[in-house]
C-alpha cells in the first residue's frame, strides 16, 4: 500500500508580496512535517509542469496564455486585489496543476493506492476565464478532466472541506452529470458562493455553515448530505481539495473545526474510495492560514491516507 507525495521547489517561488496569507512559508512548513520519520514510508514525487492541453480542459486556450503572459520579469504583477504574481507563478501554477494530473495518473495505473499534493498556488477559486482568490488555475478541477479524458471514466468526484467555497470547480463542474462537487464552506463568506440552493445540474451539494458552527454540526452535515449522495454517485475516483482553514486557530475563519474533524472526513471519503473507486484516491492542498494548525493538519490527513 502506497502513498504518494507530490510537490515541487518551484512552488515556493510563487510569491504573492510578503504580507500576504498565502505564503511560501506554509507549503515550508507541510513539507517539514512530512519530512519527519513518521512519513518516511510516504513516496516522494517531483511535480512535472501540466501542459497546455491539460489545462485547456478547464480554461480555454486563451485566458491560460493571458495568465502565463502576464507573469512579471521582476517586481508584481496583480489581477484582484487578493491574487498576485511573482516572477515565480508561471511555473509554480504549471506544477501545482501537472501535480494533481500526475497524480491522477499514478492513482489510475495502480502504481499507488492514493497521493496528496502538497503545492501552491492553491486552485479552487480559479473559475473557467478568471484568476481569483489566491487561485491561478483551477488544479483539482484540471486534474478531475483528465482522469476523464485521458483515463476513460465516466464518474470523477471531488469533496472539498476547504473553509471557503470552491466557486471555480462548481463552475467547471455544474453542466456536467459526470461530474460530482460537495463542499463544506464558511457562508455568508468569500466568495459569496456555495448556498445550498446551487445544485448544478443534481451534481453540486454546497453545505453551507454559519461561523462557529464547530465539528459536531460539521461531521453532522457531511454525514447527511455529503456522504449519501456522494455514495449514489458511485465515483470511480475520489479527490479533495483539502483546504485547512476551517480549522479553529485559522486566522481568516471562524468555522472552529480540528485535526480531529480532517482525520474523520478523511476516513469517510476513503471508506467511499474502497467502495466504489478501488481506493483510487487524490488530494491537494487549498489553503490553510495558521502554520501550526496546517501542517498538523495535513499530517493527520496524511497518515490516514497511510494508514490504509
Ligand atoms: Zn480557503
Amino acid at each position: 500500500m502506497t502513498t504518494l507525495l507530490y510537490t515541487h521547489p518551484a512552488c515556493l517561488e510563487h510569491d504573492p508580496g510578503s504580507h500576504h496569507p498565502e505564503s511560501a512559508t506554509r507549503l515550508r512548513a507541510v513539507l517539514e512535517t512530512l519530512g519527519d520519520l513518521a512519513f518516511a514510508r510516504l513516496e516522494r514525487r517531483e511535480a512535472p509542469e501540466a501542459a497546455i492541453d491539460d489545462l485547456a480542459r478547464v480554461h480555454p486556450r486563451r485566458h491560460v496564455e493571458r495568465i502565463l503572459r502576464a507573469v512579471p520579469k521582476s517586481g508584481y504583477v496583480g489581477i484582484d486585489a487578493d491574487t498576485i504574481m511573482s516572477p515565480g507563478s508561471g511555473e509554480a501554477a504549471l506544477r501545482a496543476a501537472g501535480a494533481v494530473v500526475a497524480a491522477v495518473d499514478s492513482v489510475i495505473t495502480q502504481e499507488a493506492d492514493n497521493a496528496f499534493c502538497a503545492v501552491r498556488p492553491p486552485g479552487h477559486h480559479a473559475e473557467p476565464e478568471r484568476a481569483m482568490g489566491f487561485c491561478l488555475f483551477n488544479n483539482i478541477a484540471v486534474g478531475a478532466l483528465h482522469a476523464r479524458e485521458a483515463h476513460g471514466l465516466d464518474r470523477v468526484a471531488v469533496i472539498d472541506f476547504d473553509v471557503h467555497h470552491g466557486n471555480g470547480t462548481q463552475a467547471t463542474f455544474e453542466t456536467d452529470d459526470r461530474l460530482f462537487y460537495a463542499s463544506t464552506h464558511q457562508y455568508p463568506f468569500y466568495p459569496g458562493t456555495g448556498a445550498a440552493s446551487e445544485t448544478g445540474v443534481g451534481n453540486i451539494v454546497n453545505v453551507p455553515l454559519r461561523p462557529m458552527s464547530g465539528s459536531m454540526q460539521f461531521r453532522a452535515e457531511v454525514g447527511r448530505r455529503i456522504l449519501p449522495a456522494l455514495d449514489d454517485f458511485r465515483p470511480q475516483l475520489v479527490m479533495i481539495s483539502a483546504g485547512f482553514d476551517g480549522h479553529r486557530r485559522d486566522p481568516l475563519a471562524q468555522l472552529m473545526l480540528d485535526e480531529g474533524d480532517y482525520v474523520w472526513i478523511t476516513e469517510q471519503l476513503l471508506e467511499i474510495a474502497y467502495r466504489h473507486a478501488r481506493g483510487r484516491l487524490v488530494s491537494t492542498l487549498e489553503g490553510g492560514y495558521d502554520l501550526d494548525a496546517l501542517s498538523a493538519s495535513v499530517a493527520a490527513h496524511v497518515r490516514v491516507l497511510m494508514s490504509v
